[in-house]
């Protein structure tokens, strides 16, 4: 049955891509089929072996592990929802701790068991999520990318958007060696922007569709001032009856994205408002310079600096990131894989999730 769900979804996607392919010759590279494109391909952009040396064990795998509330969680051995679910963590201050260990084998045993690599990723988020956003995640998730093709997620695990969850695919942070070519902090950044513009700060989830005169995100109504009612207001709502119908199909949503790829700084950008500011963010962080020109892509970088806490955030994960040795591990702007895959939302990130 899923096999067969997955095997539509591939032909599918096989008949996309060709009908793209003859109508396009670019370099946006359309990432395919989610299983193979994101495994062991891509060894192509981790030639400087930027890993790792932050040697940084410090945080205390915590032991504990058991410490539900809830009496039906027994820690240990649940079943998954089938999403690839490896072990999911409550954060705690600067701290994870193990909550459950979802009932997995085969490599994803292997990662489960490598609690370390857990710890080495949670490292990486404390150098990227600032404290007063790390409050904000009440939970942290260790999965596996390969099944779906998902880098990373971050969903809200209350109704008014305070809290979250953000989870990182394991299998793909260690693709080529820990954080390869900087695609882990990448995604990292990229989630973080998710939390950082989708909150109960920016958005209101008391407000239903019907009511909202803003920008309504899928969570909530933007508060007018929010960052992304901002940017859908200036620079999406002129063209947002295009983009709707565009939604029809991948070629549509092609061909959306070549028209307007003056207006985005990456394709995946180009999925939604929701993508597109996580993508500006993350270019805004990982860039050297500042704008570069005047094109509305470029204008959405100077929506960013034109608000000084971004830039503390911006200079915070920039310091927290260069090495002793002068060496970043960073990504060079628009590198991140998702970067290049157009439109579909369920090959990339995803910030919310099914039935959320
Ligand atoms: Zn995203």
């Amino acid at each position: 049955m899923k096999r067969l769900q997955q095997l539509k979804w591939v032909l599918l996607l096989f008949f996309a891509i060709l009908t793209i392919q003859s109508c396009q010759k670019d370099d946006v590279l359309i990432d395919q089929n989610p299983v193979t494109d994101t495994s062991g391909t891509d060894d192509t952009n981790n030639s400087d072996g930027d890993n790792t040396d932050n040697g940084s064990d410090t945080n205390g795998d915590n032991t504990d592990g058991n410490n539900d509330e809830n009496p039906g969680d027994n820690s240990g051995n649940e079943e998954g929802e089938g999403e690839g679910e490896i072990t999911l963590y409550t954060v705690e201050g600067s701290n994870i701790v193990k909550k459950t260990d979802y009932k997995v084998s085969g490599s994803d045993l292997e990662f489960q068991k490598d609690t370390n690599k857990h710890n080495e990723v949670w490292e990486l988020v404390k150098k990227i999520v600032p404290a007063s956003y790390l409050s904000k995640m009440s939970e942290f998730m260790i999965f596996s990318g390969e099944n779906s093709g998902t880098a990373g997620y971050v969903f809200p695990t209350s109704n008014d958007l305070s809290k979250w969850q953000m989870g990182i695919a394991i299998d793909f942070a260690y693709q080529g060696g820990f954080n390869a070519g900087g695609e882990l902090a990448y995604t990292i950044i990229h989630e973080f922007g998710h939390i950082l513009t989708l909150d109960i700060d920016q958005v209101d989830a008391s407000i239903s569709q019907s009511n909202c005169n803003n920008y309504f995100t899928g969570e909530g109504c933007a508060k007018t001032d929010s960052y992304i009612n901002k940017l859908q207001t200036r620079y999406w709502a002129d063209i947002w009856s295009e983009y709707e119908t565009a939604q029809d199909s991948e070629e549509k949503l092609e061909q959306f994205y070549q028209k307007h790829r003056d207006r985005y700084v990456t394709a995946y950008a180009s999925t939604n408002p929701g993508e597109d500011i996580a993508e500006v963010f993350a270019t805004f962080v990982t860039r050297k310079g500042g704008p570069n020109g005047n094109s509305i892509a470029e204008q959405k970088i100077q929506l960013m600096y034109n608000h000084p806490e971004l830039i503390t955030f911006r200079d915070f994960i920039r310091g927290n990131m260069s090495s002793s040795k002068g060496r970043s591990y960073l990504p060079i702007a628009g590198s991140w894989k998702k970067a290049k895959i157009i439109g579909n939302p369920k090959k990339g990130c995803t910030h919310r999730k099914k039935g959320n």
